[in-house]
């Protein structure tokens, strides 16, 4: 249905030479030596009203008021405080290891036209980001290209692409502008996670679900010493562990540029147990674990001030953005079923396309 508006453009490192920075910038990583995060140009830049446009007047407008604004930059989207702190890693890492390329690498995926990728590529230098990587898929499926890329993690805007990739089993969240502006670490990079359904599978939530909690916490305590299965953000908590044990090996845990967070509605002495020996069994840290037992995400999150959190549930996504939070949705595991909006009621509401 979506036809290509335009030719595949992928922007690999060999074509460095056209750039005309006029300070040496860094070759950009092998995709499969980097933690590669692919983020949507909707989920990097506030392209709100440029939507809009697109909706009640069409392409053809659209187009033209995007080449009218070419060299005005797109203010900031939910994920450029995330993306911007994740370059700020990039920089301590290339001090401690100047030949390493395990490093974040942040690929630009787009559905939009040419036109606008000019814009976008406007936007990128004017907030000085080092983003080389540019996929333009004009309206194709981009899973292949996730795939190609090795994306370790995929941010967009468009909760059926993120449905898809999550589908294809990639580390995906749709990001939400969270109601108010929270100031965010620049050089400490936050990254909160929740257990079930995001970090873990889903099987124990399945029982809640079912049974209520009375049996949840007593299947907790009998599996105790069960490591639960992964869930779909497992990998990219390994690949940050991966970067934090570089900083470790030069001293430098106190001061480590990269903190995870669990932030769970467990309880510690009931089923908390069970997260914390799952993740051991994983051979994973994570810094501060916080069991809520119950209680609202939004206050807590408040406080830690992550880039991004992670959630399989709209409430908890909806309860952490209302307080200042940039919380993005993973669409996986049983709770999908029990959200007040599936996929498809999204898809109704959705125009035909999407411009990512
Ligand atoms: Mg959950």
């Amino acid at each position: 249905m979506n036809k290509p508006l335009m030719k595949e453009m992928h922007t690999f490192g060999e074509q460095k030479e056209n750039q005309s920075s006029p300070s040496k910038k860094p070759t950009p990583p092998k995709p499969q030596n980097a933690i590669t995060i692919a983020v949507s140009s909707r989920a990097l830049f506030n392209m709100d009203r440029e939507q809009d446009i697109y909706e009640q007047q069409g392409m053809e407008d659209y187009l033209k008021y995007q080449i009218q604004h070419e060299i005005e930059p797109f203010a900031p989207g939910p994920a450029f405080p995330f993306i911007k702190a994740v370059e700020a890693v990039n920089t301590r890492l290339r001090e401690l290891y100047p030949d390493s390329e395990e490093l974040f690498d942040v690929v630009l995926m787009t559905s939009n036209h040419a036109h606008v990728g000019l814009r976008l590529i406007n936007s990128i230098n004017h907030y000085q980001l080092f983003i080389e990587r540019f996929c333009m898929t004009g309206g194709n499926s981009l899973i292949g290209y996730l795939k190609a890329y090795h994306a370790n993690l995929y941010l967009s805007a468009d909760s059926l692409k993120v449905r898809e990739a999550i589908e294809e089993g990639i580390a995906a969240a749709t990001v939400f502008s969270p109601g108010k502006i929270t100031e965010v670490q620049e050089t400490q990079l936050r990254v909160a996670f929740d257990g079930d359904a995001v970090l873990f599978s889903d099987e124990s939530e399945r029982i809640y679900k079912a049974h209520g909690l009375a049996k949840f916490f007593e299947h907790e305590k009998a599996h105790e010493n069960k490591p639960l299965d992964h869930g779909p953000l497992k990998g990219f908590l390994e690949a940050l562990g991966k970067l934090q044990q570089k900083f470790y090996a030069k001293g430098q845990r106190l001061d480590c540029p990269i903190r995870t967070y669990l932030v769970t509605a467990r309880s510690a002495a009931s089923s908390g147990t069970r997260a914390l020996k799952t993740l051991r069994s994983w051979g994973l840290e994570i810094d501060e674990a916080l069991f809520l037992a119950g209680a609202p995400k939004g206050p807590m999150l408040e406080k830690i001030r992550p880039h991004i959190f992670f959630d399989d549930q709209m409430f908890h996504v909806e309860g952490a953005a209302e307080l200042g939070t940039v919380a993005a949705h993973v669409p996986y595991g049983i709770a999908q079923k029990f959200q007040s909006k599936t996929a498809r009621d999204v898809k109704k509401e959705m125009p035909a396309k999407q411009l990512e």
